[in-house]
């Protein structure tokens, strides 16, 4: 008999005892009856969870007295082991193993070969199906899928006949169900609690038996094309869009789409009678069984992008597309995903977003700095995520310290909340600051701005007492879109930002599209081209080349302004020509609308961002152009070191109090001193204290940085003698060592100045 054929019988029996009206209990007393004919084994039991123990409920071939008084402790036996660890055994000479352990009740001394499965729910093991024989034999491959699949029907007999108390066996073990901590790296820092829901949320398999089988293999077979479909085309965007799906995942996504074992296996487990879905989970069980026996690292990282991959072959069989931002959150949450993209994270509401756990992700990639925009904080590379946090837990994510509690202890969380009030207490103090202008010790007014993109951003001016805002992403509109903003739409929103922002200077930085900002309605185009998407055709490159999408920019910012001051920064300059060609686009829109006798800004002050290294050996050039000049630490870091800003390996390799990054921004600084351009720094560096000290140290007097530092940046500002910190930093600067983070820490640490 075929493997098929040998659980297709088993499920046909299974079904007609399912579909009965008999009583739980009887039930369970047919299944093992019905399972031990056809694997022609003496013995099988069912065990169940019952407070806390793992309960004999049927069995034929031992005892029947046994039946309900045999009980035994998770990790307790063979079936103990089982149910703990969620895999299968199969053992030719069950004494053997050394978790087994001798039952007299039972009478089970004279089998010998043993093959167990757990009976998973929700993800948990809430209890044991298990088969002996007397003869010592290893049983098949075919009969231990029967095993597991007789096993994933119990499971739904269970629930439904609640023969488990689901509070028992969502408290199975200390490990699955217990208090757990899970670190990773601070991407934003914040506390935050709320229930954990996944990005992509996992599909609950409701019906496990198959009505109409060929009906199951179509519905398969177009999953797959879709799948097969989307992997393509992820694959041919590269690295754009979905931020973390980077090209050796696509490469294995693809290697495992394309595998023709898989489907076969599903199809097979369709054969024997298995809904889509259930067929799907099934061989994902098998497989991740057999991974587990393997135990390699390499393989364990492999396993990671099968099950990422199965889990979409479920969402698209079960028709569940939606992330869970599409389903809305409903109560506080803490959001898991692998990776984000900025556009993704900001459909969210962000009343309920508390906190953001990734298990890749790194500082600057444009989803944290979403993120930090929203002020939603966010750990990044964070390991074990999967097998430990469950959809619907608690969670306490302290992204300061770098890690989150997951079903804390009650003592646990009143800490937290109690830590919380603190931190909400220095915000008020930070708050508080809001009025008061941050002159240095010595005297010197440091201009301290927000950055913002969105229009709520806009209420953080108020809030923290912004000089201004110094880098507004005009992109985010552009993220938010399914189709390029209209005209109108912009001027709008710019004028609103505007009308927001009252007497306050705001920088529009023209859009920044590409690298890992992706727009839906530009994205082929972009990925046709770009094998590098970060050093390729994106921001002012694009925008000069779609001059269309320029030029209603322009003329949006300028109706916006009409009859104030207009800030116009153009981002990713990296030779002067480029500065001069998006201006002369404002130019020409200007003309346009003083012909049309429309009412113009009073004043227009350009600006450049310096983010590519090149522009820097130019400035000479470019300087007597410009009002003002911003540099993007962000995007300048990454040339600089030629590491990518949204690879996570990198993520925390080069500071940005590294002696290249800090001389090259001096010589910057003191190539413009006389030009009477206005500098700044507008990357998310000048946003911590260490580094904003360095900044100011080497002579920048204008940070534009995320609203939550604006309060922490302006108390350090007030503790600051500058000739003293410029003395220091040029003596650390003549011959460092390597970061000057330490000597920085000591210097703030002496002068009594808080810097995390
Ligand atoms: C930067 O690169 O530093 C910057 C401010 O721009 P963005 O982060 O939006 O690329
Ligand atoms: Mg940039």
């Amino acid at each position: 008999m075929t493997a098929a054929a040998a659980a297709r019988q088993i499920l046909l029996r299974l079904t007609e005892v399912m579909a009965s009206r008999m009583h739980a209990q009887a039930k369970l007393d047919q299944v093992v009856e019905i399972i031990g004919e056809c694997l022609s084994s003496e013995v099988c039991s069912i065990y169940l969870l019952r407070e806390g123990m793992l309960e004999l409920f049927a069995t034929r071939g031992l005892n029947q007295s046994a039946v309900h008084v045999t009980r035994m402790a998770i990790g307790e036996g063979l079936t103990g082991a089982i149910a703990q660890k969620v895999e299968t055994l199969n053992l030719a000479e069950a004494k053997a193993h050394p978790d087994f352990q001798y039952r007299p009740e039972t009478g089970e001394e004279k089998f010998h070969s043993f093959a167990g499965v757990p009976i998973v729910y929700r993800e948990r093991a809430v209890g044991v199906l298990c088969v002996q024989h007397v003869e010592p034999r290893r049983y098949e491959e075919v009969e231990i899928e029967a095993l597991q699949t007789t096993a994933m029907v119990l499971s739904e007999l269970i629930a439904n006949a609640e023969l488990i108390d689901e509070e028992q066996a969502l408290g199975l073990t200390a490990e699955q169900s217990g208090p757990q901590t899970l670190t990773g790296l601070t991407l934003v820092k914040g506390l935050g609690a709320g229930i954990a829901v996944y990005h992509q949320p996992r599909v609950e398999i409701t019906q496990v038996m198959a009505e109409d089988i060929e009906a199951e293999r179509q519905r398969v077979y177009r999953a797959f094309d879709r799948m097969r479909e989307q992997i393509d085309s992820l694959a041919s965007q590269a690295e754009f869009g979905v931020g973390g799906e980077h090209e050796e995942v696509l490469e294995t996504y693809k290697m495992f789409a394309y595998d023709e074992g898989w489907s076969r296996r599903i199809n097979e487990a369709i054969d024997s009678g298995l809904t889509a879905e259930a067929a799907i989970e099934r061989v994902q069980q098998h497989t991740r069984m057999r991974m587990r026996e393997i135990d390699d690292p390499l393989l364990a990282d492999r396993m990671h992008d099968l099950e990422d991959l199965a889990n979409r072959l479920l969402r698209i069989v079960a028709g569940r597309f939606g992330t869970a931002a599409s389903q809305g959150l409903r109560k506080d949450s803490i959001l898991i995903a692998r990776n984000l993209g900025p556009a993704e994270l900001l459909e969210y509401d962000k009343r309920r977003l508390k906190g953001v756990i990734l298990e890749e992700g790194s500082l600057t990639a444009h989803v944290v700095i979403v993120a930090r925009a929203m002020n939603v904080p966010v750990i990044g590379r964070t390991k074990g995520v999967r097998t430990t946090i469950r959809e619907g837990d608690e969670i306490l994510l302290d992204a300061t310290a770098g890690n989150a509690i997951i079903r804390p202890l009650p003592q646990v969380a009143d800490a937290f909340q109690a830590r919380f009030a603190k931190s909400r207490e220095k915000q008020a103090q930070y708050a508080a600051l809001k009025d008061v202008e941050p002159f240095t010790r010595c005297g010197t007014r440091i201009q301290v701005m927000m950055n913002a993109g969105l229009r709520d951003d806009m209420s953080a001016l108020g809030l923290t007492g912004a000089d201004g805002v110094g880098l507004f992403r005009t992109e985010f509109q552009f993220l938010v879109s399914a189709t390029l903003p209209q005209r109108e739409r912009q001027t709008r929103l710019y004028r609103d930002v505007l009308d927001a922002a009252g007497d306050k200077p705001v920088i529009f930085r023209t859009v920044d599209i590409g690298g890992d900002k992706s727009v839906p309605y530009l994205a082929s185009e972009i990925a046709a081209q770009d094998e590098n998407p970060a050093m390729g055709w994106r921001a002012l490159r694009l925008a000069l080349e779609r001059e269309g999408l320029m030029k209603i920019q322009a003329r949006s910012l300028l109706e916006a302004a009409a009859g104030r001051s207009l800030y116009v920064m153009f981002p990713m300059v990296s030779e002067p020509w480029e500065f001069d060609a998006a201006k002369q686009v404002f130019d020409e829109q200007l003309a346009f609308l003083r012909a049309q006798k429309k009412l113009l800004p009073e004043r227009i002050h350009f600006g450049a961002m310096l983010e590519v290294p090149a522009l820097a050996e130019v400035l000479d050039m470019l300087l007597p152009r410009l009002s003002f000049l911003s540099i993007g630490t962000n995007d300048l870091t990454q040339f600089l070191f030629a590491a990518d800003r949204a690879n996570p390996k990198l993520a925390e390799r080069y500071d940005w109090l590294s002696p290249s990054i800090l001389r090259f921004l001096r010589r910057v600084m003191q190539t413009s001193v006389g030009s009477g351009v206005d500098i700044g720094v507008c990357g998310e560096m000048g946003g911590r204290r260490l580094e904003a000290l360095a900044l100011l140290g080497i002579g920048y007097r204008r940070l534009s940085i995320t609203p939550a530092a604006v309060g922490p940046i302006k108390e350090l500002v007030r503790k600051v003698d500058l000739a003293e910190l410029t003395a220091a930093m040029n003596g650390w600067l003549l011959s460092p060592q390597g970061s000057l983070r330490d000597e920085l820490a000591a210097w703030a640490a002496a002068r009594d100045i808080e810097y995390d």
